[in-house]
């Protein structure tokens, strides 16, 4: 007899997403006539650029030829973009990360989910409240959640650090000890930024506890204000406790391309029980050469083709469409007297619902008297009751007519 991983039985189901889809079909089929304007969805919309393009068309080229076919890589990334990554976005930025701890991968949500591998089941985690479900879950597959409440919607043994308008979206330092921290900046859903000072009181605590800090990064191409930390590394001393996630995937466009990196500095260390130290990077790599057979050759040379003159002039171009985008989101809140976070150094923009209505209700509002749809807050987590969360990757025209709506009626 074969017996399941139980585990997996403690997972919620989550329902956002086929929710809303649910929810609007329904009313596009009851309403035909209406155009239903999207701005839920977390997806780019902008085309991959040319410098990546002709760089994919060039690598399959390459492919079609004796010398040029490449068959297995290196299942830690080819020397060439490990090389363009440390150098463009971590010692341009005066930081000294080798390119021998960048690990490329097919995108941040394997990264962020698989992590947990290398962890033992006994540690505490912490998480932020709302949050991006992934940490959450995959926690909840390696045994390390504890059982679920559903009247709190929290479970046993996972941390919660909640974050809102009360504490202007900082999770403060949890009160008990906890051993991995995942901290996301800039924010999904919230769409909010640390300092580096306020960064520096997590490593701090990290350095104090001996725990690691698990940062996803994966919007930092989106901070448009000086003084805030693209990477956790600008911050001394968080070479020693933790590891950084990011994606080309809002930053170039590659939703479906698929790659990412994920960096394990050579100092971050975990224990064994008899309390040895040793090197996350070791059991990285082991876990990387064990169970990855790395990128595609074409899509890491996509990838490259980012850090290009022409490919940085071009993204930086996209980028800056989406956040014109979330600015005009922000400026229809700010007329409909909605209060509103995030939207300056992110793609989001997680508002305030009006009226004391669920974060369900306004969304039923927003599609049946707007035609707009958006993400409801709690479907991220129980603080993110009360919000919702609008997206800066649609289309200008169809931000703008949204945002049009929303205004002339008032909500
Ligand atoms: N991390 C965060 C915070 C995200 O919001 C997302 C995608 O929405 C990801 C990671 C996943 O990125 P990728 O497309 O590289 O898997």
């Amino acid at each position: 007899m074969s017996y399941i991983n139980e585990n997996f039985l403690e997972l919620q189901e989550s329902y956002l997403f086929s929710t809303i889809a649910k929810k609007v079909a329904n009313y596009t089929q009851e309403h035909p006539d209406k155009k239903v304007i999207k701005l839920g969805i977390g997806d780019v919309t902008r085309p991959i650029v040319p410098a990546c393009i002709q760089a994919m068309h060039q690598a399959v080229e390459e492919m079609g030829t004796l010398e040029g076919f490449k068959g297995y890589g290196p299942e830690q990334g080819y020397d060439f973009l490990r090389k363009a990554i440390a150098q463009y976005d971590y010692h341009a930025r005066g930081v000294d990360i080798a390119e021998d701890e960048i690990f490329v991968s097919d995108g941040a949500k394997c990264d962020t989910g698989n992590i947990v591998d290398i962890f033992a089941q006994g540690n505490v985690v912490a998480i932020t409240d709302p949050v991006y479900p992934v940490y959450l879950d995959t926690n909840v597959m390696a045994g390390r959640s504890g059982a679920f409440n559903p009247e709190t919607g929290t479970y046993e043994k996972i941390v919660y650090l909640p974050v809102m308008a009360e504490n202007d979206f900082k999770p403060e330092l949890p009160n008990q000890k906890v051993d991995m921290i995942y901290l996301c900046f800039p924010n999904n859903p919230t769409g909010t930024v640390l300092k580096k000072e306020e960064l520096e009181k997590w490593v701090k605590y990290a350095r104090e506890n001996h725990a690691v800090i698990l940062y996803d990064s994966a919007y930092e191409a989106f901070i448009t204000e000086e003084g805030i930390p693209h990477s956790i590394y600008e911050v001394e001393g968080a070479k020693e406790v933790a590891i950084e996630f990011r994606s080309f995937s809002k930053t170039a466009g590659f939703t479906g391309l698929r790659c990412g990196y994920v960096v394990i500095p050579k100092g971050v260390k975990g224990y064994t029980k008899q309390g040895k130290e040793v090197s996350y990077h070791q059991l990285w790599n082991r876990r990387t050469c064990t169970k990855f057979n790395g990128a595609s050759y074409i899509v890491q040379r996509a990838a490259e083709a980012i850090y290009s003159e022409e490919g940085q002039k071009q993204i930086k171009e996209n980028i800056g469409y989406y956040m014109e985008n979330a600015r005009i989101i922000r400026e229809g809140l700010e007329k409909a007297g909605i209060p509103y976070y995030g939207g300056v150094n992110a793609p989001y923009v997680w508002l305030k619902v009006p009226d004391g209505k669920t974060s369900w209700e306004f969304f039923d509002t927003l599609l049946q008297e707007y035609n707009v749809v958006g993400t409801p807050g709690s479907g991220f987590g129980p603080h993110g009751e009360g919000y919702f969360r609008l997206t800066a990757f649609g289309t200008k025209e169809n931000t703008i007519e949204a945002m049009e709506r929303i205004k002339s009626k008032g909500c």
